[in-house]
């Protein structure tokens, strides 16, 4: 049988072995699963189509995490290297730009931050050097996996020049995810016709780490503080009014982008190219099929206005570790549908609960001026109540219900 030595570690790919756990995509959600299923003793194959995922189409997006998602690269003692690379987001400001609604939120929970604004490309190296130098985590050859075969017993990956066995195989591969596909599992829901585009800005006068929001009919303008006083802009719009933004030069997109967002925004200076992003929303009927388990955007895809999609992903990565560890020391088929149905039933009802909310948001401030001030004058009523406020909060950071062992830290 041929063996494939990989560069980086020191332990090899080879194709006569189960491994027992092989994981389709090394982005973010990918390569956090296979380090925390390492930390507990199991050892997994990643297969991914681009080698380095920052170097994948998707590779220039920047994220806003919430502090309960944070917990769990700290819990894999990750924080350290990533402190440095991200920027607290100390308060936040969502208004209506006809201001019939507006909801400010100052720090999290005692005093810590209510997230952390991190981009994609620096995430993706500290994961995957952490996940080269450990020893429980094999990187197959850099391709894309084309299908998946299940029998009683282990699953196929195939591949281009070669095929990977393992006892589970996890689709960490994104939205157009070839294990959902090869699966059978259907993908259920609506492409909006709307883009976001995302830029990052240099500032003149500072952030002071507040993540601002103006929701417009059109669709949300938000801008998030990154390192050095920089900027992310992401600004949803109608797909041709988003494709007339893409054709501005960069000079007359941020007065644009200033003139809606007024001081913070003036005089800024264009850094990254401009990347536009079509917009859906989608839920896997189920989140396992035979002796495959979806995890990240490959089980589902939400409206981007509250940025939620990769903290989606990473409740999924704790639920799943707890899922999968716990069947494997009581000694049971970690690729059984007995097993990965508790998952599915763990994740799923909060995925469809975040995705109504974020659609239901997103019909609020796009709909009549009636219907925002409606909702404005609850949003009030609930902010007044310190412990409604608390829990507000602690729901939007991901820090309430049945939380994973990787999210109690
Ligand atoms: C503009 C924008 C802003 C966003 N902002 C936020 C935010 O602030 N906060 C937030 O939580 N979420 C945000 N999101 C959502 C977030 O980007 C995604 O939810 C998250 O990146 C999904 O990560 P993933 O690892 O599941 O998928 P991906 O990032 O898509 O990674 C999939 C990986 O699989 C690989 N792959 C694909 N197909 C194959 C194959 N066949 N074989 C092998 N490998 C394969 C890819 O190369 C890639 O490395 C935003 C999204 C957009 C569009």
């Amino acid at each position: 049988m041929a063996s494939s030595m990989n560069t980086d570690t020191s332990h090899s790919f080879s194709d006569d072995r189960v491994y027992p756990v092989a994981i389709a995509g090394g982005g973010v959600v990918g390569l956090t699963l296979a380090l925390a299923l390492a930390r507990c003793g199991i050892e997994t194959i990643v297969l991914e189509a681009f080698g380095r995922a920052a170097h994948s189409p998707l590779g220039g997006r920047h994220f806003m995490v919430s502090f309960g998602c944070w917990r769990v690269w700290r819990s894999l003692g990750l924080e350290k290297d990533l402190a440095d690379l991200a920027e607290p987001v100390l308060g936040l400001s969502a208004v209506c730009a006809d201001g019939t609604l507006g909801v400010r939120a100052e720090d999290g929970q005692d005093g810590s931050p209510l997230g952390y604004m991190i981009a994609e490309e620096s995430l993706t190296k500290v994961l995957m050097r952490a996940a080269k130098k450990d020893t429980m985590v094999t990187f197959a050859p850099t391709g894309a996996v084309l299908a998946v075969e299940a029998g009683p017993f282990e699953v196929l990956l195939r591949m281009d020049t070669h095929a990977v066995r393992a006892r589970l195989a996890v689709g960490c591969d994104g939205l157009r995810s070839v294990i959902r596909q090869s699966s059978g599992i259907r993908f259920e829901g609506w492409d909006y016709p709307l883009k976001a585009i995302s830029a990052v800005v240099q500032t003149v006068g500072g952030h002071g780490g507040v993540a601002r929001q103006i929701f417009t009919r059109r669709g949300p303008l938000a801008f998030l503080p990154l390192r050095e006083g920089r900027a992310n802009i992401v600004w949803t719009q109608p797909s041709a009014a988003a494709d007339a933004l893409m054709a501005l030069s960069e000079e007359d997109f941020v007065e644009e982008a200033a003139s809606r967002l007024g001081g913070v925004v003036k005089g800024a200076r264009v850094e990254t190219g401009r990347q536009a992003f079509r917009l859906g929303s989608h839920v896997a009927d189920c989140f396992h099929g035979d002796r495959v388990v979806l995890a990240g955007d490959s089980a589902h895809q939400i409206h981007p206005l509250a940025g939620q999609g990769l903290n989606l992903g990473l409740k999924d990565v704790a639920a799943l570790v707890d899922v999968v560890c716990d069947a494997q020391k009581l000694g049971l088929d970690i690729g059984s549908s007995a097993v990965l149905s508790q998952y599915t039933r763990w994740r799923r009802s909060d995925v469809v609960a975040v995705a109504a909310v974020m659609e239901g948001f997103s019909q609020i401030f796009s709909g009549p001026p009636l219907l925002r001030a409606l909702a404005g004058s609850t949003m009030d009523l609930m902010g007044s109540s310190p412990a409604v406020r608390s829990w507000l909060m602690k729901e939007a950071g991901a820090d309430t219900g049945d939380l994973p062992t990787l999210m109690r830290a």
